[in-house]
């Protein structure tokens, strides 16, 4: 089938037929209707139907009509789809007449993909407020430009009866759309109208139908300062007024989420501009057809509780009908946080939200079509003019990412926090949506459901399975479940190939990984590593210094507990107890702890660094959530002219040690001295950047390496990446940055992959 056709190609009018196959993402995006549209135009009979995955098409026609339809194919594919491959062969003139869509054909194997969710096209939006439409208002209006994908797929190929759709069977006016070649709505799986599709009801605390228009009850009842519990596409959102601090208050503590800051939906562009500092790329990144959660600059229009201590806030637009009639009807922006209590996963079930948000939700805006798969918003920033993604779920996962191997069938458990898994297979990898802290039995559930989800509808069986070399992780006690041949990775070093593997690089790469927490080979934790890395090792040739963690875990929570590690480290104990007084009862138990080791294990850990800093500058002593002591220092930071601290380097051992008591000491004796803490957090930053600057210079002296791979959670800080790329261009480096995979322990899953193919012998 793949051979290319050879023969001279026969100009006379005779019609001849080509038999193609297009490979990419080319399901659930308007494919066969847009073929039909162009067969049409060229004059070309035949059919197109879907093929596990594979659009098939039998076309005849006059030789340069064909030619062109050929051409047209990727040229002009339909917005949503990726045409990877066109393949085509001379096939058997049928003398058919018209241009036939057929019914999907399912065969077991074959090369799947699947577009995922898609935020609602413009000319939907049109009609769902368009009076005469007989959609007007209709919150589940789309189209095959839009709507839900694979949170309603079963399984493939992609048709109605294979989804969550099956149980609402057409009325008539839709099958004629459904049926109508000229149709925007031909083939469109999921279409719906009010007469056949699903519907929405609100319902009260003690679930109990509310009367009225559902949508009309809920705005007012948000108006009014309730909380209201939404079933959006991947999930249920709690949603609240956002420029209301009672109700987002009462929000945090129904929710047992002090400080963690909520994500806000505004109802157009308009509105965004109102209450953020918006750039034409981050407009860009609002609109667009995956409408993530991106972080912007925030006016200080919302209620303080929103984004408690941050400048920056998570803001997004309306990504399904019923969000745009929601917030239009509510008229104020509103919280749109994940239905959950604490960490849990996101509820996807009425039964399910009716008892996991009792308590929470002052009322239930619900519908009864169901959610195949769990799926939480996706978080970006704009770095460099572009998207880069800090959570990767809906809109963007089950894209495949391409690898730079062929790989066999292997899965990638990933970590612990930020959970995700990647199963991966030839050089397609499928790296899974974001699934929370995988920490508790139901979180390992919405893991294991995902999981089989992917398996069934890419028909990929692992072979292998990579983990991490942490013993306690649930994803590790998961991998030796599955009898598989399994191989741990080493945490950084699965940063670092994860970065490898979207940037498609082979090795060897200088790679800086700085997050909280990762078990090291030597059984001490890592978290402020140089590695020089391929896919297959990682050689660690340089650190952090390291000093004490006192109390282990207890330290991430109490980031106070840090600044008096690294002060105790630096010899500034004294000095930092004085900047912070309100501690004194407990300082001596945690000097105890330090000087013993008792209950404390040795870091390296570039996070627990930043929490020190944080905590010695009273930006943040005690942590809710991940990340916060370093998420506030970043954003307390004002950009000075001013240098960094002393930025030291020792060789112990042949290693490389960032000597961390210098900027310690530095930050102590400015805050002692009265500098504002906006200058110091600054300081601190740039120093940080200079420490990861000299140590690659020093690594590249030695090794002639050139290039930097970033990886681990601290690189989710703006200021840092965009001062350490800075830095290691200005001396020549090329510097890879995470972008489509985030740079946090949700990339991990991937770059297990790749370092799992490299060391069972792979090729590259
Ligand atoms: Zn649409
Ligand atoms: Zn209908
Ligand atoms: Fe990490």
């Amino acid at each position: 089938m793949a051979v290319m056709d050879v023969r001279a190609p026969d100009r006379t009018e005779r019609p001849t037929a080509r038999d193609l196959e297009v490979r990419g993402v080319v399901q659930g995006v308007g494919f066969r209707p847009f073929v039909w549209r162009l067969a049409t135009r060229h004059g070309i009979s035949g059919w197109v139907r879907n093929r596990s995955g594979v659009v098939e098409i039998h076309a005849e026609g006059p030789e340069p009509a064909l030619e062109a339809f050929c051409a047209a194919i990727s040229a002009e594919a339909p917005p949503l789809a990726r045409v990877e491959d066109v393949r085509w062969s001379s096939g058997p003139v049928l003398d058919l007449s018209g241009f036939e869509v057929d019914r999907s054909l399912s065969e077991p194997g074959g090369d799947r993909l699947v577009s995922p969710d898609v935020a609602t096209c413009p000319a939907c939006l049109s009609e769902l407020f368009d009076p005469n439409d007989r959609r007007y208002r209709y919150p589940f209006i789309n189209c095959t430009d839009c709507g839900p994908r694979f949170t309603i797929i079963e399984s493939l190929p992609y048709d109605r009866e294979r989804t969550s759709m099956r149980a609402f069977p057409l009325c008539e006016d839709c099958r004629r759309e459904y049926l109508d070649p000229s149709n925007r709505r031909f083939h469109a799986e999921p279409v719906a109208c009010p007469a056949c599709g699903p519907t929405l009801e609100l319902r009260d605390a003690g679930w109990r139908p509310v009367d009225g228009d559902p949508i009309v009850e809920a705005a007012s009842l948000l108006r009014r300062g309730g909380i209201v519990a939404v079933k959006g596409l991947g999930g249920f959102h709690l949603a609240c007024d956002a420029t209301n601090d009672r109700v987002v208050h009462a929000l945090r503590v129904r929710k047992e989420r002090p400080d963690k800051p909520f994500a806000v939906m505004v109802a157009d562009v308009e509105q965004a501009r109102e209450l953020f500092e918006l750039t034409p790329e981050e407009i860009a990144l609002l609109a667009s057809p995956a409408a993530p959660i991106v972080l912007v600059r925030d006016l200080g229009r919302l209620a303080p509780s929103v984004a408690p201590g941050h400048r920056r806030q998570g803001a997004m637009l309306p990504s399904t009908p019923l969000h745009h009639l929601l917030l239009r009807e509510a008229g104020v922006p509103l919280v749109m946080t994940s239905g959950n209590r604490s960490e849990e996963p996101i509820c996807t079930g009425n039964e399910e939200a009716r008892e996991r948000l009792s308590g929470v939700a002052d009322a239930f805006l619900v519908h009864d079509r169901e959610i195949v798969s769990r799926y939480d918003d996706s978080v970006a920033h704009v770095w460099r003019g572009g998207p880069a993604l800090l959570r990767r779920a809906r809109s963007f996962a089950p894209s495949p990412l391409e690898l730079p191997a062929r790989v066999r069938p292997t899965l990638g458990t990933g970590a612990m926090l930020n959970g995700t898994f990647c199963l991966a297979s030839g050089t397609r990898a499928f790296l899974s949506q974001h699934i929370g802290d995988l920490d508790t039995e139901e979180a390992m559930r919405a893991y294991a459901d995902a999981l089989d989800r992917y398996r069934s509808v890419f028909g990929l069986d692992p072979e292998v399975v990579a983990h991490d070399l942490h013993p306690d992780f649930a994803t590790t006690r998961f991998a030796e479940e599955t009898g598989l041949p399994r191989l741990a990775v080493q945490h950084h070093h699965a940063h670092i190939a994860s970065v490898m593997a979207e940037h498609g690089l082979g090795g060897p790469v200088i790679g800086v990984a700085v997050d909280g927490f990762g078990l090291g080979e030597d059984g001490t934790i890592w978290g402020g590593e140089f590695l020089v890395c391929d896919w297959g090792r990682a050689e660690r040739l340089g650190h952090l210094r390291t000093v004490r963690q006192p109390g282990g875990d207890a330290a991430v929570r109490h980031p106070w507990r840090m600044a008096l590690a690294h002060a105790a480290d630096a010899g500034c104990l004294g000095e930092a107890r004085s900047l912070m007084p309100e501690r004194d009862d407990e300082v001596g138990v945690v000097s105890g702890q330090i000087r013993s080791g008792l209950a404390s294990p040795l870091t390296s850990s570039m996070g627990r660094l930043f929490d020190a800093v944080s905590a010695l500058a009273w930006v943040c002593r005690e942590a809710t959530y991940e990340g916060q002591p370093a998420m506030l220092l970043e954003q307390a930071a004002e950009p000075a002219d001013a240098p960094g601290y002393p930025v030291r380097m020792d060789l112990l051992d042949g290693r490389l040690i960032v000597d961390t008591r210098p900027i310690v000491a530095g930050v102590v004796q400015d805050l002692r001295g009265g500098v504002p803490v906006g200058r110091v957090s600054w300081r601190f930053h740039r120093s940080v950047a200079q420490a990861i600057e000299l140590a690659c210079a020093r690594i590249r002296s030695s090794t002639g390496l050139d290039r930097v791979c970033l990886g681990g959670g601290v690189f989710q800080n703006a200021l840092l990446v965009d001062e350490a790329v800075g830095r290691l261009e200005a001396l020549g480096f090329s510097v890879f940055v995470p972008q489509q995979v985030p740079a946090g322990d949700g990339g991990i899953a991937l770059g297990q992959v790749l370092v799992a193919h490299a060391r069972m012998g792979g090729e590259g």
